[in-house]
């Protein structure tokens, strides 16, 4: 076991600060990994303020991160796909138990047995498992991940969360040229969705409740813009849409929404509000209308998302910021004030 230096959170009331957590020494099948960037997801500041108490309490002290990429360091014996010097990145999950259902078809993000990267219980070590706003992670090699060499490292972090939540259903709904494509949110995870739905042809509608992200909409792939407040703009789209991604971290109208599908249109719920949204039977029931919901991707999709990534050249738009930022970051994310992902330099914690 070694010391890592880290930035965690107390209680849900704490401001994130410098600690020092335990790590693993790489056991046969780890890879050890020196972390080099880390974005900003909205779940990081969900779990550290507790916002999911009822669904998955959070254990403090905590050290959130989830999306990870950095240099191999260190592996253990039987690792085969990693040497140290490689680039490496992980994402939301650590483990799972690979032998059930959901981990035999690809699907490790339903196991019942999945480790996540931060607040699981930690199999090796007890307590919890501690993100990536740290200076290391050791993982095993099946849930580590490639990243394309041409791709900006700081820019590709956010592919691990962000960028897998977007690709998935985006995939899995067959989003491809001629179809007419809603994406609500411009943040870390909808402004991806904009990028992946427009490099697999779509028609894409941005849904924005901040007017001044217009223009960057256009420029990431948006076709329109609408400001979906405005009941009008709104309107102009009843019953058009194909599908539609929501992204939005907070309690919203999602009947708005459902309204602009078209005949057997989907919306798919990626955004995570700790609150219930209030669906109105008669907006799904016009229509045949659907409303599903996503959880980032498996293992192979990951890698799939990441060399689709690689091919066409895309990566996260990031605000590159030093550590010590990250409660500034995190007041910034509440007031939809990103630009589109705030990615951690870890550089930045070799001064603590
Ligand atoms: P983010 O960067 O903070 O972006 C969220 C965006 O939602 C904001 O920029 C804003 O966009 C919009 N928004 C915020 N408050 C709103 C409100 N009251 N009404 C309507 N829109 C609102 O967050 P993120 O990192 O993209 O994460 C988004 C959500 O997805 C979070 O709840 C997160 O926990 C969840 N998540 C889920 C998964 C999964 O696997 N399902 C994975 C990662 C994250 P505009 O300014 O454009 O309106
Ligand atoms: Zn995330």
């Amino acid at each position: 076991m070694c010391n890592a230096k880290a930035y965690s959170a107390a209680s849900e009331r704490s401001p994130m600060a410098p600690a020092t957590i335990p790590r693993r020494d790489p056991t046969e099948h780890d890879v050890q990994i020196e972390i080099l960037f880390c974005g900003i997801c909205h779940s990081d500041l969900h779990s550290v303020r507790n916002e999911w108490s009822e669904f998955m309490p959070t254990v403090y002290p905590i050290v959130p991160g989830h999306e990870i990429v950095g240099r191999v360091t260190k592996v253990g014996a039987a690792v085969t796909k990693y040497k140290p010097g490689d680039q490496a990145a992980v994402g939301c999950m650590v483990d799972s138990d690979r032998t059930c259902a959901q981990c035999r078809a690809g699907f490790e993000q339903f196991c019942a047995n999945m480790t996540l990267t931060f607040n699981s219980a930690d199999k090796h070590l007890g307590g919890v498992t501690y993100g990536g706003y740290s200076e290391s992670i050791v993982v095993d090699e099946r849930f580590v991940l490639r990243v394309p060499s041409n791709l900006d490292l700081a820019g590709a972090a956010p592919l691990l969360c962000a960028g897998i939540t977007t690709y998935s259903p985006l995939r899995h709904w067959g989003v491809t040229e001629g179809k007419k494509v809603g994406v609500v949110g411009l943040g870390g995870l909808g402004h991806m969705g904009v990028k992946f739905a427009h490099a697999f042809g779509a028609h894409v509608v941005v849904f924005t409740t901040s007017p001044e992200k217009k223009e960057d909409a256009l420029r990431l792939g948006a076709d329109e813009v609408v400001v979906s407040r405005n009941a009008n703009e709104m309107e102009k789209h009843a019953g058009s849409f194909d599908f539609i991604l929501d992204t939005a971290s907070a309690v919203h109208d999602i009947n708005a929404y459902l309204n602009l599908l078209a005949r057997d249109g989907n919306i798919t719920l990626v955004g995570a509000p700790p609150k219930p949204l209030a669906v109105l039977a008669f907006a799904l029931i016009g229509g045949r209308r659907s409303l599903s919901g996503s959880n980032i991707g498996g293992i192979a999709e990951t890698q799939e998302m990441l060399d689709f990534c690689g091919e066409h050249n895309i990566t996260a738009d990031v605000e590159v910021i030093p550590i010590q930022m990250v409660n500034e970051a995190y007041e910034r994310l509440l007031k939809s004030d990103v630009k589109y992902r705030f990615c951690i330099d870890m550089a930045s914690l070799k001064s603590e």
